[in-house]
């Protein structure tokens, strides 16, 4: 397998033994830690120590509430017509199926390439999750190949904006609309991101954010949904509160079944000193990955994921590319991630191929899923999951976190300049595996 010399580099590697990989004794390309996750200042510690203090922890009943501020903040910063607060994103996502009324027996068309909390929230309704290929290039969910996973029992799609880039919004809303199935977004990963100039979690019936620790905004644990439905927004709200009539607080009065999804009003207020720093942020993510795709693009073997045409806006939390290993001298990708940690680069493998992971036949398997479906339901349903090229896409993926790129240029040279040095000295890397 030949070795693609990567000799137009900008950065020429220089000869002799200060250049040996890290992963083999040498001195690696970065010494220092990246950007660190979350960032805090004065603020953060006032916030909580104000709501400690206020003796008023859950929203129900108070104003004004921290949580409440969210969800007009949130609104505004997305241009939503409507916002509720959530405990996560996986409760935010429930809470909305629940309102979509997805149950047992409906099929929810979902991308095998996600966080598994899309795929839970499904299987909790008793419902199906049905998985539509990945598109290799960009990493979402293949938007050519929803229409043909239509059946009649398909209720709604479930797109996710994969690393904070936008899935192909055009076609799936198309889609929805004729064949009347609801869209719901999972934009946990797309705080600010845009499709078409419009913020992504704003297109379809209702859009589900995480504000999870990992997120690009956080507040430990939270999660918000957005709608510009007030009927599926109140719905949405009740669910969440226990069925309770939207916004009744702590009245012991109870419309439809429902559940416990509230968000703190620490969390509401962390959140509010938290996302003050987005915009920001989100900007030098911007400038610092498009910079970075520019370098690696010029890499052979390595393919940062393609943007749509409609992607108006990305929020990178995970930069994604593609790792392939014939231009590395045959390197697995699993020593080539170990070098480039050597070097001081930071790294994850990316997904695995959820559509095989052991819950999926746990599930199925499961006495409530054999009183729902038939054997040959079931049976049919396993002959329908299979995603080749998502199979493909996740022994190939690099990912990038979004702290990374909170930092400067330098860093992402360095990036690149680990990658070339990696590449430059895989047979040798190979010869002592
Ligand atoms: C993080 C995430 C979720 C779940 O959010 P939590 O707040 O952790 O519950 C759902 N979907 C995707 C794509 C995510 O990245």
């Amino acid at each position: 397998m030949a070795l693609t010399a990567n000799s137009s580099s900008p950065m020429p590697l220089q000869e002799g033994s200060g250049n040996k990989l890290a992963i083999l004794g040498g001195k690696p390309v970065r010494t220092g830690p990246f950007p660190s996750w979350p960032k805090i200042g004065d603020n953060e510690e006032k916030a909580w120590m104000a709501v400690l203090r206020k003796k008023e922890w859950c929203r129900l009943g108070v104003t004004p509430s921290y949580v409440t501020n969210l969800e007009e903040a949130w609104k505004k910063m997305t241009g939503a017509e409507y916002c509720l607060a959530t405990a996560s994103g996986t409760t935010a996502l429930f809470t909305c199926l629940n309102a979509l009324e997805i149950g047992p027996g409906d099929e929810v068309l979902v991308p095998p390439y996600t966080f598994v909390a899309t795929i839970n929230v499904v299987f909790l309704q008793h419902a199906l999750p049905i998985f539509v290929d990945t598109d290799r290039d960009t990493f979402q969910m293949d938007s050519r190949k929803i229409e043909a996973a239509v059946t009649p029992q398909t209720r709604c799609i479930l797109p996710v904006h994969m690393g904070g880039s936008a899935a192909d919004m055009d076609t799936i809303l198309a889609v929805g609309e004729k064949h009347k199935l609801a869209v719901l977004e999972d934009a946990c990963q797309a705080h600010l991101a845009e499709w078409r100039n419009r913020k992504l979690g704003t297109l379809g019936d209702l859009g589900c954010f995480s504000f999870q620790a990992s997120k690009n905004a956080n507040c430990g644990e939270g999660g918000a949904i957005l709608s510009n439905n007030l009927a599926l927004i109140e719905r949405c709200m009740s669910f969440h509160n226990n069925g309770r009539a939207p916004k009744e607080g702590y009245k012991f009065a109870y419309i439809v079944n429902g559940s416990n999804h509230r968000m703190t009003e620490f969390q509401g207020a962390l959140f509010l000193e938290q996302v003050t720093r987005l915009e920001e942020q989100s900007r030098t993510r911007e400038q610092n990955a498009a910079y970075l795709n520019k370098l690696l693009r010029e890499i052979p073997g390595i393919t940062p994921a393609r943007m749509y045409d409609g992607c108006t806006r990305n929020a990178w939390h995970v930069f994604m590319l593609r790792y392939d290993k014939n231009h590395f001298a045959g390197l697995p990708r699993s020593r080539f991630l170990a070098a480039l940690e050597a070097e001081g680069i930071s790294n994850m493998a990316g997904y695995s191929p959820l559509n095989k992971e052991a819950f999926i036949k746990a599930t199925l398997d499961s006495r409530s899923y054999k009183r729902i479906y038939s054997s040959k339901e079931l049976a049919a349903y396993e002959e329908r999951n299979h995603c080749p090229e998502n199979d493909k896409l996740c022994e190939e993926a690099v990912f990038f976190y979004q702290a990374m790129f909170l930092g400067t240029k330098q860093d992402m040279d360095q990036i690149a300049e680990a990658i070339r040095k990696i590449q430059k000295q895989a047979p040798e890397l190979l010869s002592r595996s």
